[in-house]
C-alpha cells in the first residue's frame, strides 16, 4: 500500500511536471494554456500525438528527437518531469499523504515553473504568482498548522526584507540589483510558509545565491557584473525550508550546524 502512494505521486508529479513545461513555454509570450490543448514541435509546429506527449517515456522512446522532423528534443522538457516527480515523492515522505503534502507540493510546483520562467526571460511573472498566493495562502492555513497570521507574518517579513536589501543596494550603487519580482515571489513563499520559513528561504537563498553567482562568475569570467536571476536560489530555499527547514533551524539553535551565534 505505502508502495502505491510512492507510485502514485510520482506519476502525478510527472504529469504536473509535463504541464509545468506547457505553462513554462507559453505562459511568458502570453499563449493560452489550453488553446491550442496540444502541445506542438517548437522546430515544425507539428501538435505531438497522445503517444508522444508521455512524460518521460515519449523522450526516451523518441530518442530526444522529434518524430516528424527530427530535431533534437530539449533536455529541460524531461529534467522539468522528472522534478515534478521527485518533487511528488519527497512531499510524501516529508508530510504522509494528506493536505500538507498537497499544499508544499503545488508551492514547489509553481516555484519549479517561476525558476524557469525567470532563467529563460529574467522576469517572474504576476499571472503565476499572484493566482498562486491567492490560492495557496488560504489553503496552506485550512491543510497545514499555518494560521493566518503567521502566513500575513510571513508574508511582511519575506517581500519586506528582500524590498529593504533592494531599496539600500539602490541607494548605494544607484543602480538596480533585485528586480521587485524577487519581492513578490517572497509575498507567496512567505504566505505559505510563515515569517521563520520566509527568514529561512531568504537566509537559504542568498546562501545558494552566493555560490551560485561564483559558478556563473568563474564560467563568464565578467566578475561582479554577471547578472544571474535570484528566483530560482530563492525557490531551492523555499523548497529546503519545506522539505527539512524545521528540523535545520533546531540544529542550528543547539550548535549542531555552526554559524552566527551558533
Ligand atoms: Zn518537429
Amino acid at each position: 500500500m505505502v508502495f502505491f502512494w510512492y507510485f502514485f505521486s510520482f506519476l502525478f508529479g510527472l504529469c504536473i511536471g509535463s504541464f509545468l513545461n506547457v505553462v513554462i513555454h507559453r505562459l511568458p509570450m502570453g499563449q493560452s494554456l489550453t488553446d491550442p490543448p496540444r502541445s506542438a514541435c517548437p522546430h515544425c509546429g507539428e501538435p505531438l500525438a497522445a503517444r508522444d506527449n508521455i512524460p518521460l517515456v515519449s523522450f526516451l522512446c523518441l530518442r530526444a528527437r522529434c518524430r516528424h522532423c527530427h530535431a533534437p528534443i530539449s533536455w529541460r522538457y524531461p529534467i522539468v518531469e522528472l522534478l515534478g516527480g521527485v518533487m511528488g515523492v519527497a512531499c510524501l515522505i516529508r508530510f504522509g499523504p494528506g493536505g500538507e503534502a498537497v499544499v508544499a507540493f503545488c508551492l514547489m510546483a509553481v516555484l519549479l515553473a517561476v525558476s524557469v520562467i525567470d532563467i529563460d526571460h529574467r522576469i517572474i511573472p504576476d499571472r503565476v504568482i499572484l493566482p498562486a498566493t491567492v490560492v495557496l495562502y488560504p489553503a496552506a492555513v485550512a491543510f497545514t498548522p499555518l494560521t493566518w497570521r503567521q502566513g500575513l507574518a510571513g508574508t511582511v517579513t519575506g517581500a519586506g526584507i528582500l524590498y529593504s536589501v533592494a531599496l539600500v543596494y539602490r541607494l548605494l550603487t544607484h543602480r538596480e540589483g533585485m528586480g521587485l519580482g524577487d519581492v513578490k515571489l517572497m509575498l507567496l513563499i512567505g504566505a505559505v510558509v510563515g515569517w521563520q520559513g520566509a527568514v529561512f528561504t531568504l537566509f537559504a537563498g542568498a546562501l545558494y545565491g552566493a555560490l551560485g553567482g561564483l559558478g556563473a562568475m568563474a564560467r563568464s569570467g565578467r566578475g561582479l557584473k554577471t547578472a544571474i536571476p535570484f528566483g530560482p536560489f530563492l525557490s531551492m530555499g523555499a523548497m529546503t525550508y519545506l522539505l527539512a527547514g524545521p528540523e535545520m533551524i533546531l540544529c542550528y539553535q543547539r550548535g549542531i550546524i555552526p554559524g552566527i551565534g551558533g
